[in-house]
C-alpha cells in the first residue's frame, strides 16, 4: 500500500531480539511436525504428513444459522498455540526472504507448499506469480480474500532474529503478515469446508506496491464467478487487533505527473536572447496550487503536490528544459480524472504564457494510477458485524479516509469490496513505526486475528448468501 509514502520515518533504532520469540518454528513443518486442524468428518486423510487427532479441548464445529459460536469456534482454531506458532513461522520465513513486485517467486511457493499440504486447489501461475486457491463446495456463491505478496526496496533497519537476509530489500508494508494470515485461513476454512454454502477464492497477488498487481490479477480471470471481495492491512495506528474501516471512501485515488518544460538556451546576463523554461516552470508551479484551492469543492478533499523540480546546472546559462512532476490524489474518480485534466491544461497554458512549451505524462501505461478504494457499504456492514463478533464492539472502529492509495481498489471498481486495517501497534515490542519505514514491524500476535477474521468474513458471507 501506497498508504504510508507521505508519513515520514522516525530514526530510532530498536532491537527486537528479546521482544521476539527466537525459536525458527517453521522447520518443523516439514519435519513431520505438521498441526493442521483435522476435519472431523475427513478423518481417514491420505496424506502422511498430517497428525490424525482431533484435540479433545476442539470446539464442536456445528454452524447452521451464523452465530457467535462459529466466530468462536473460528477464533478458536486460529488461536490454537501450535497455529500461532505455525503462522509466526510463516510470516518470519517470508520476512527473511523478501521479493519485489513480480519476482515473488519464493514467496509464491512457499504459498504453494503450504496449500498442497492441506490439499487445496490452486490455480497457478496468474500475473506471473499470482494464485487463486478455492475451498468449498465449487459452486456459487463465489467470495474472495485477498493478500498481497510484494516487498519493498527498503534496507531495514531493525536488529532482530528474522530481520531481512536481502540487502536492500523489506517487508515494510506488512505484505509478509498479509499471507500468513491468508494462508492460515485456507487452513481454517479447509478444516471448516463441509460448513462452506459456496466458495471461498483466496487470492494471493504480486505487486501492489508497483500499482499494476491487482490489475493483472483481474486481467487473468482473478475475480470470474466472484460477488464479492474482502482484504485486511496491518496498520501502526492501532492497538494488535483492533480492526477498523469506514463505508464509502476510504484511500485515494493516487496518480503522478511529470513535466517537460521547454524554452530556448541563452546566457543568463542577456535573458533577452533566451526564452526561460524557469520562469514558466515557477509560475506554473504556482498555478497548480490554485487547482485545489479554487476549483475543488472544499467538502471533497483534492491534493496536487509538486515534488520534484530541475531544471540547469550552471549559475550563469539559462536552461533549455526544466522538469517537474508530483503527485495527485481524490476520492472520487470524478475528481481524480477531473485533477488529471486540469494539471495539464493548467502546465500548458501557463508556461505558453512565457512563451515555453510543455509535454505532461501520467505514467498510465506504467500502471502507476490507482483508482480511490471505495468500500460498499454492505460490504463494510459485514466487516463489521464479524469483527464486533471476534473482537468485541470495543475493538471496531470507524476510522477516517486517508490520502494513500491501494491497488485494491480496481477490485472495488469491478464488484462489491470492502478493505480494513488490522492493528499492530504494541508499544512494548516498539511496533510504532509508520509502514514503508525501515523501522517497520508487526505485533505478531496479530496473525491468527487476522486469519480468523479473513476466514470468518468469508464462511459468514457464504452462509449468509448462499
Ligand atoms: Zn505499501
Ligand atoms: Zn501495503
Amino acid at each position: 500500500m501506497d498508504l504510508w509514502k507521505l508519513g515520514f520515518f522516525i530514526s530510532i533504532s530498536i532491537s527486537l531480539t528479546q521482544a521476539i520469540a527466537s525459536s525458527d518454528l517453521s522447520s518443523s513443518y516439514f519435519e513431520g511436525g505438521y498441526f493442521g486442524f483435522e476435519n472431523p468428518e475427513q478423518k481417514n486423510t491420505t496424506s502422511s504428513r498430517r497428525q490424525s487427532s482431533v484435540p479433545s479441548s476442539s470446539p464442536s464445529l456445528n454452524c447452521g444459522a451464523w452465530d457467535n459460536d462459529c466466530s468462536e469456534q473460528i477464533l478458536a482454531l486460529a488461536k490454537r498455540p501450535e497455529t500461532v506458532e505455525w503462522l509466526k513461522g510463516l510470516r518470519r520465513r517470508i520476512h527473511e526472504n523478501p521479493e519485489l513486485a513480480f519476482e515473488e517467486v519464493e514467496t509464491s511457493r512457499l504459498i504453494r507448499e503450504e496449500l498442497d499440504l492441506m490439499e487445496v486447489n490452486y490455480r497457478f501461475p496468474m500475473a506471473e506469480t499470482g494464485l487463486r486457491a478455492s475451498i468449498g463446495t465449487g459452486g456459487p456463491p463465489f467470495v474472495a480474500i485477498r493478500a498481497d505478496m510484494d516487498a519493498l526496496p527498503i534496507q531495514e533497519a531493525v536488529e532482530w532474529e528474522h530481520k531481512s537476509k536481502v540487502a536492500g530489500k523489506m517487508h515494510a508494508c506488512g505484505h509478509d503478515a498479509h499471507v500468513a494470515m491468508l494462508i492460515g485461513a485456507a487452513k481454517i476454512l479447509k478444516c471448516r469446508e463441509h460448513h462452506l454454502k459456496g466458495t471461498v477464492i483466496l487470492l494471493f497477488q504480486p505487486a501492489e506496491e508497483a500499482g499494476n498487481g491487482a490489475k493483472r490479477m483481474i486481467e487473468y480471470g482473478a475475480l470470474e464467478n466472484v460477488e464479492a471481495i474482502f482484504a485486511i492491512h496491518v496498520s501502526h495506528e492501532h492497538p494488535t487487533g483492533v480492526i477498523g474501516s469506514r463505508p464509502g471512501p476510504l484511500l485515494a485515488g493516487c496518480g503522478f505527473f511529470r513535466a517537460v518544460i521547454s524554452g530556448k538556451e541563452g546566457r543568463a546576463g542577456n535573458p533577452h536572447h533566451s526564452v526561460d523554461p524557469i520562469l514558466a516552470a515557477s509560475a506554473a508551479v504556482i498555478s497548480l496550487q490554485n487547482i485545489v484551492s479554487r476549483e475543488a469543492n472544499p467538502l471533497d478533499s483534492q491534493v496536487v503536490s509538486v515534488a520534484s523540480f530541475n531544471g540547469g546546472g550552471n549559475l550563469d546559462m539559462i536552461p533549455e528544459t526544466v522538469v517537474l512532476g508530483g503527485t495527485f490524489r481524490a476520492f472520487s474518480n470524478t475528481s481524480f480524472y477531473q485533477l488529471r485534466q486540469r494539471i495539464e491544461e493548467v502546465i500548458v497554458e501557463q508556461v505558453s504564457v512565457y512563451r515555453c512549451s510543455a509535454t505532461v505524462e501520467f505514467f498510465e501505461k506504467e500502471h502507476r494510477f490507482y483508482p480511490p478504494t471505495v468500500n460498499d457499504e454492505q460490504m463494510y456492514n459485514h466487516v463489521r458485524k464479524v469483527a464486533i463478533d471476534l473482537v468485541g464492539p470495543k475493538n471496531f472502529k470507524v476510522v477516517p479516509p486517508m490520502m494513500g492509495a491501494e491497488d485494491f481498489s480496481f477490485y472495488s471498481e469491478v464488484i462489491p469490496a470492502a478493505f480494513f486495517y488490522i492493528g499492530v501497534r504494541n508499544e512494548t515490542l516498539g511496533s510504532i513505526h509508520t509502514g514503508h519505514s525501515p523501522y517497520f514491524m508487526i505485533d505478531e500476535d496479530v496473525l491468527p486475528i487476522g486469519a480468523a477474521a479473513h476466514a470468518a468474513i468469508a464462511e459468514r458471507y457464504l452462509n449468509e448468501h448462499g
